[in-house]
């Protein structure tokens, strides 16, 4: 009788976290300039620096061999990449197969267009970015007057069966008085929506400080509003959540600064050019890429993939503490996806 071929070790880091979620950046690029993520003039990596529809292929599977089970496909903006579905029909057809859960975060710019073959290949969740409702200050905080899209986009993912959960870049003076009316008016629609606390991640024009909200006053005003019950769902990330019983809807609280959550962490992202970040807060990077690009790239990942394993520091570092602080990393949000 032959003996079974050894399955792949699962992904556990030095801290004996297991290592279950993916996030893949599929491009740099974007087509918003949202103000606390980037310049306007950003400067977008060289195509040829980014990996090939074959080569993020190839890494997805190679996690879900060893024990990644859920993918968020992300960017920049996913959704501006042109072989972008491809990708997810391709990842799709390993859902039941090792993968549990296929999903995307986009801005949602370009989602009426995709909505339907993003269900078609099995994605059933998204997460769609909203920082307001009002068409001037969206213009104002994503320097594109793109409201009208990325509304209609909610819409025809909704149409199309698709769960959609918001989530919502908590600004001090910008969006800060219109966040109940934007939970509200989530919940109305069936969305769940998350609220998150701005981070130090790459230069931008402003001074992130000036904007930051500290989510758990945030959290206090709406206790004073609304019945908030703390509730046991998690959603495989980072954010902790509410049941409001007025609204009857979910409100997740993503709090990098405020609250640390580094404990739990089971998720590592890539880049688009094939860069394993292991931790959103740090700069510490293993080259997939090269391992890809090598005479033996199954050894290759598997050493690269032990490294980042041995590399995984055990929380990050972030603070947001005085005004004209530089940022805590230079690399910006739109590289690591989020
Ligand atoms: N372009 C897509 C989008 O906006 O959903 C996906 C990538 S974007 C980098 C992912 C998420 O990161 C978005 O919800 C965005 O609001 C958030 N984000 C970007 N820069 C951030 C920062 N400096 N602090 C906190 N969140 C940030
Ligand atoms: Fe683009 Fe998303 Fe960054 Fe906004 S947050 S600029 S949509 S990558």
């Amino acid at each position: 009788m032959s003996t079974p071929a050894p399955l792949p070790a699962p992904l556990v880091d030095r801290f004996a976290r297991r290592i279950t979620y993916l996030r893949l950046s599929v491009t740099d690029r974007c087509d918003l300039r949202c103000a606390y993520c980037m310049p306007e003039r950003m400067e977008f990596l060289p195509r040829a620096e980014v990996l090939t529809l074959e080569e993020l292929h190839r890494l997805a599977l190679t996690f879900i061999a060893r024990g990644a089970t859920k993918l968020r496909l992300t960017g920049g903006e996913p959704l501006v990449r042109r072989d972008m579905i491809e990708l997810v029909r391709a990842l799709g057809r390993k859902l039941g197969d090792g993968l549990e859960e296929l999903t995307l975060t986009t801005n949602g710019t370009r989602l009426a267009e995709f909505a339907e073959d993003l269900a078609a290949a099995g994605v059933r969740r998204i997460n769609v970015s909203l920082d307001t409702r009002d068409r001037a200050l969206f213009e104002q905080l994503a320097r594109r007057d793109s409201l009208p899209q990325v509304l209609e986009g909610i819409a025809a993912a909704k149409a199309a069966g698709l769960r959609v959960k918001l989530n919502t870049v908590a600004l001090k003076g910008l969006n800060e008085a219109e966040i109940p009316d934007l939970v509200a008016w989530a919940h109305g629609q069936g969305h769940d929506l998350t609220l998150i606390e701005v981070m130090p991640l790459g230069e931008v024009e402003g001074d992130r400080f000036d904007h930051y909200l500290p989510l758990d006053s945030v959290r206090r005003d709406l206790a004073a509003r609304w019945t908030l019950t703390a509730s046991e769902a998690r959603s495989g990330g980072p954010a902790r959540y509410v049941d409001i019983a007025e609204t009857g809807g979910r409100l997740g609280f993503i709090t990098p600064l405020t609250g640390n959550f580094c404990d739990g962490c089971n998720r590592v992202r890539v880049t688009a050019t094939g860069q394993l970040f292991m931790c959103l807060g740090g700069e510490g990077k293993v080259d997939l890429r090269a391992a890809l690009r090598s005479h033996d790239p199954d050894a290759a990942l598997a050493v690269a993939m032990a490294r980042a394993m041995g590399e995984k520091p055990e929380r990050h570092g972030f603070v947001i503490d005085r005004p004209g602080a530089p940022p805590a990393l230079s690399r910006h949000m739109s590289m690591t996806g989020g």
